[in-house]
């Protein structure tokens, strides 16, 4: 009985050894999986402004370019692509802090609206350009909220340009809508737009994923500014929902604590 119990113990103690180590090693390749395809996706996206910056100079330097307009054009696509270098850092840099618990959030009381406002006019000359009409629906004058005022305004901006960008028609029509609940308030961000495709919707939060990289990267974007949102959303805890109809529309919603 001894022998046998003690065997037992053994094998199972072993075997569950076994299964932890197991589980230990998947974990651990699976990690490696993944720090892999982000690394990738971080070459991917730094090579194509670097190789249009190398591009840009080495033409300069050959001293081909004589035309004063045109060298100013060079210089000024060198400074795009260096803009969207600093972007892309600047995107990747926050999502580690939020990922290594880094970001504390500086909470306090104010109007939503108001800000609402603000995002408006700070991408007033993008959606006017694009001929995009934005738009405040709110069922009162002021709308309170406890929150980190700097993080959500990030959330707007990404929101907003996002409508702004993925736009499917002449008149692309961006309403914003601020709902006082009993706790909370609902925050809403529709578009008329292209819409997302239901397989690409559980995606879209995820780092670099685009349904569409050519327009996205022709947009300027990165494919890191829904992660960016969900991150800041998080650590409000509070959820970001999306509702789509492909070729019709898209409406984001979330919730922040009544102030
Ligand atoms: P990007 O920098 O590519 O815009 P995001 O993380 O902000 O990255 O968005 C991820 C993808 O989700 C976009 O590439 C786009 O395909 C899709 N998307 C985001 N917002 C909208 C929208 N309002 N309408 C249609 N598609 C959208």
């Amino acid at each position: 009985d001894f022998f046998e119990d003690s065997e037992n113990v053994g094998f199972k103690e072993l075997s569950e050894k076994l299964t932890q180590n197991v589980s230990e090693i998947d974990m651990i390749k699976e990690m490696e999986a993944y720090r892999k395809e982000y690394i990738g996706n971080v070459s991917h996206e730094l090579k194509t402004p670097l190789f249009s910056i190398q591009g840009y100079i080495e033409t300069l330097r050959d001293g081909g370019v004589e035309n004063l307009n045109i060298r100013d054009k060079y210089l000024e696509r060198i400074g795009i692509s260096v803009e969207r270098l600093i972007n892309i850092v600047n995107d990747l840099d926050m999502i580690n802090r939020f990922e290594s618990g880094e970001i504390k959030l500086n909470i306090s009381k104010f109007d939503i609206n108001l800000l609402v406002k603000e995002t408006f006019d700070m991408l007033d000359l993008e959606a006017q350009s694009r001929n995009a009409i934005l738009s405040l629906n709110t069922s009162a004058p002021q709308v309170f909220v406890n929150a980190d005022k700097q993080k959500i305004s990030q959330v707007l901006i990404n929101l907003i340009s996002n409508a702004i960008h993925y736009a499917n028609r002449q008149q692309a029509q961006i309403i914003v809508k601020t709902t006082v609940l009993k706790n909370k308030v609902l925050i809403e961000v529709s578009d008329n737009g292209m819409g997302i495709k239901p397989e690409a919707l559980p995606r879209i939060f995820e780092r670099f994923f685009r349904v569409e990289s050519s327009r996205s990267r022709r947009e300027g974007g990165s494919g890191l500014g829904l992660a960016i949102v969900k991150h800041i959303l998080e650590a409000h805890n509070e959820n970001i929902s999306v509702e789509s109809v492909y070729l019709e529309g898209t409406n984001f919603s979330f919730m922040l604590e009544k102030g």
